[in-house]
């Protein structure tokens, strides 16, 4: 079985001469460090933390942060696709004000970001993972080692890199541990006379969600929970989802179920990374990158549960319902798989900075890029305003700051890292940032005129057969306006939610004219917010 590199690889000595220095650093400079955990589409059912009793999983390196720290229950992405959300961490400001609006846009590198910011005010800045916009990185970073391939999601197994010096290198081992691995190894080698921020970027848990071979055993032979609305007719929603590609049983990728042939029924020589002649066999792509040990434990798995399925099939033993919800339960498992991987490596990267000494003055966040559908309303993927996918993790450790055990209900948005990060380090923030510093609110105080609802804009209508969604989030309402689709002609379609009463989304009351006075005001709302950010689409 292999195993979770430890830090052991990090020589003691090496520990404590950093130990040392770090000490002399807090000394000499009371900016805190800034460590970045950030993964893909992270659905927050799945952190314990934020589950709580409903948990399918537990997370418990994750929820560590929420302890020692801070859990934010209202946080949110103004556009939920993977390069908007990054941009507008880096930025800031809302996609249409930093030109990544969908995930074909072009990256601008030229434009204000925060890591320049902090460079210029003495951070030494990096990052590691995926980076998923186009180009790769340049000047943004002090530092960065880019996943490439795979439309830029980068492999689990064996996965490439762009170098700092613009070399595509393969590293053997497991995404998100290699990924932690490099990151460490970053920051015990960095000038630890500067301050640091290091953004640790998994692809895990994106689909095609592999797991490491060390966590295949897990939660087998269970069946997860089924959201209530996975059967969901969507009677109470826009007309729009009743025409998307977001279907879950509806899923048959066999690189995604796992649902491949099995050992010894194909031939492609293992390990030789000949993703195009595994595609022309009709192969998992995966076939081709995995060495020939990695593929043997991994069919040693799949293979016996794959087998075992069809025979069901084939005697009929599997009803209607256990078929709509197969896509699901291989799915979740494997995601699960990922996420338990996601928290063994948040572990790691705990211990390193205990190790080090670097615990005391370094803020960790975890965070992700959305949230994403497991199920709900039968979906799966994100791009929509439900909570469900709006939703990003935000977990934050800042000893000495943030008190711990804290639960808090301010909403906040990923354009205000950019101005948090700014702000924690004493460098004034821009004022053509949209976002707003956390820094009151993580001191204990949220000021009384923090922002009364959140905006939220997706462009991408080119993807999954969906129009693009504008919406407006209150403390207790949303309303969301479809519009633009690209062949169907419903024109602009609204949904109105009662998030106190119908917290799930299942039941627009955009027609009830029990609202009519809510509806109004939430249009209001959204007007406001649209001069406010400028907005002209
Ligand atoms: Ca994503």
């Amino acid at each position: 079985m292999p195993r979770l590199p430890t830090t052991s690889a990090i020589s003691t000595l090496a520990l404590l001469g950093l130990f040392a220095a770090s000490a002399l650093v807090a000394a000499q400079s009371d900016k805190p460090n800034i460590l970045i955990i950030f993964s893909d589409d992270h659905a927050l059912r799945t952190i314990s933390a934020y589950a709580g009793e409903d948990a399918v999983n537990q997370t418990p390196n994750i929820d560590r942060l929420a302890e020692e720290g801070a859990i934010f229950t209202r946080s949110f992405c103004g556009n939920s696709i993977c390069q908007p959300s990054r941009a507008a961490i880096l930025t800031g400001k809302h996609s249409h004000k930093n030109g990544v609006m969908t995930n074909g846009s072009a990256w601008n590198p030229n434009q204000q970001i925060f890591t320049r910011l902090l460079g210029d005010a003495g951070y030494q800045t990096a990052m590691i993972g995926k980076w998923h916009m186009h180009p790769f990185p340049s000047d943004e970073f002090d530092y960065h080692k880019t996943l490439t391939g795979m439309g830029g999601q980068g492999r689990y197994y064996n996965p490439e890199f762009v170098t700092f010096e613009g070399e595509t290198v393969i590293e053997a081992g497991y995404s998100t541990d290699i990924i932690t691995t490099e990151s460490i190894e970053w920051m015990e080698g960095r000038d630890a006379s500067k301050p640091f921020v290091m953004m640790c970027q998994f692809k895990s848990p994106h689909t095609n969600v592999m797991p490491p071979l060390r966590n295949l055993d897990m939660f087998n032979g269970k069946d997860i929970p089924v959201p209530e609305s996975y059967h969901s007719d969507r009677s109470g929603r826009s007309k729009y989802l009743g025409h998307t590609w977001m279907q879950m049983s509806g899923m048959a990728a066999k690189d995604v179920l796992k649902t491949g042939p099995s050992a010894g029924s194909y031939d492609l020589p293992a390990g030789e990374l000949n993703a195009d002649r595994a595609k022309e066999l009709g192969l998992p792509g995966f076939y081709s990158y995995m060495t020939p040990e990695q593929l043997a434990e991994w069919h040693a798995h799949y293979d016996p549960i794959n087998e075992e399925y069809a025979r069901r099939l084939a005697e009929g033993q599997v009803s209607k319902q256990e078929r709509l919800e197969f896509p699901y339960q291989r799915y979740m498992k494997d995601y699960l798989r990922c996420v338990a991987a996601i928290d063994q490596n948040v572990g790691r990267l705990l211990e390193y900075l205990d190790a080090s000494g670097l615990a005391e003055n370094t803020i960790v966040i975890y965070s992700s890029d959305q949230g994403f559908f497991l199920g709900e309303n039968g979906f799966t993927d994100k791009r929509l305003a439900d909570d469900v996918t709006m939703s990003m993790p935000f977990l934050i450790r800042w000893p000495g700051v943030v008190a711990p055990g804290q639960r808090i209900d301010a909403m906040i948005q990923n354009i205000d890292y950019a101005p948090t990060f700014l702000d924690v380090a004493g460098v004034e923030v821009p004022a053509d940032m949209d976002g707003k510093s956390l820094l009151p609110i993580l001191s204990g105080e949220t000021p009384d005129d923090w922002r009364a609802s959140v905006y939220y804009h997706y462009y991408h209508n080119a993807a999954y057969n969906l129009p693009k969604i504008e919406a407006v989030r209150s403390d207790r309402y949303k309303l969301v306006r479809y519009y633009d689709h690209q062949t169907l002609k419903f024109g602009e379609d609204w949904e109105l939610f009662d998030l106190e009463k119908d917290p799930t989304e299942q039941q627009s009351v955009y027609s009830n004219p029990e609202y009519a006075s809510v509806l109004k005001q939430m249009k209001r709302e959204l007007n406001k917010l649209r001069d406010q950010y400028e907005v002209v689409d």
